[in-house]
């Protein structure tokens, strides 16, 4: 089992319901987030392209800031999904410095945090609450390995590209283009 998620850069409107939702089901404290939108603005005038990527997390499968973790507290369980054992973390911020898509944060109460694939809602065979919510359906989750799921459905038909390939990270997030 291996747990990703495409987004489809063509079907985003920015909305940020994305970012709400993911905030209210998780508890997110206000100004901090596990999620959101980049907006890119391409080419010159009048020929302008404008992507919207709604980000997190890429849960990447060679992960810097599981290997530089000196406690354990960051972790991949099974499904491929990294997370941060709340309980475990001293918040040295070693895995924020490590992280090169900036999708962790340090939460007031000490610890480190950031998407966990709203892995509570995928336990009870639910989809993620950004996914949920999204009004123009452009996110798919869902298991690689599993060729029926929603997300190996879209990328079988679709181009993408995943962010900072370079860093060598193995990221699981497959943006549509
Ligand atoms: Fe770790 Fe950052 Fe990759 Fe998430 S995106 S697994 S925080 S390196
Ligand atoms: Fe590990 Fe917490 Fe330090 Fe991050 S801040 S490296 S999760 S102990
Ligand atoms: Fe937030 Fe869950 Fe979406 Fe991750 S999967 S960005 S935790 S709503």
């Amino acid at each position: 089992m291996r747990y990703a998620m495409a987004v489809d850069t063509k079907k985003c409107v920015g909305c940020s319901d994305c970012v709400i939702a993911c905030q209210l089901e998780n508890n997110v404290p206000h100004g901090y987030a596990r999620e959101w939108v980049v907006e890119l603005v391409e080419g010159s005038y009048p020929n302008l392209e404008l992507e919207l990527r709604s980000e997190r997390c890429n849960h990447c499968d060679n992960a810097p800031c599981v290997r530089c973790c000196p406690t354990g507290a960051s972790h991949i369980v099974e499904g491929g999904i990294v997370l941060v054992e709340h309980n475990k973390c001293i918040g040295c911020g070693a895995c924020i410095t490590s992280c090169p898509y900036d999708a962790r944060y340090s939460h007031p109460e000490g610890y480190v945090d950031k998407c966990t694939f709203c892995d509570h809602r995928v336990e009870r065979g639910d989809d993620p609450a950004c996914v949920a919510v999204c009004p123009t359906k452009c996110l798919y989750f869902g298991d690689l390995d599993d060729p029926r799921s929603a997300v190996s459905r879209v990328i079988r038909n679709r181009k993408y590209k995943t962010l900072i390939p370079e860093a060598g990270t193995e990221p699981q997030i497959f943006f549509l283009t």
